[in-house]
């Protein structure tokens, strides 16, 4: 059974962001990235392998105004 972004159930209960929090991420399901919830970086998922690598990540785009 796929869960977000086309990835497994089991492998996003171990997903966890590289960063000193090392905490939860969650799925952005329009941009296909996997998002932190501490550090707000983005992980890209390359043929169906999540890249949670900190020099893949990219970092969100400057709030507008
Ligand atoms: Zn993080």
């Amino acid at each position: 059974m796929a869960g977000p972004l086309g990835l497994s159930e089991n492998l996003w209960e171990v997903l966890a962001c590289p960063c000193d929090a090392h905490d939860a991420v969650v799925a952005d399901e329009q941009d296909q990235m996997i998002v932190c919830t501490v550090c707000q970086r983005r992980f890209p998922v390359r043929d169906g392998v999540p890249v949670m690598l900190l020099d893949e990540a990219l970092f969100p785009p400057a709030v507008e105004g």
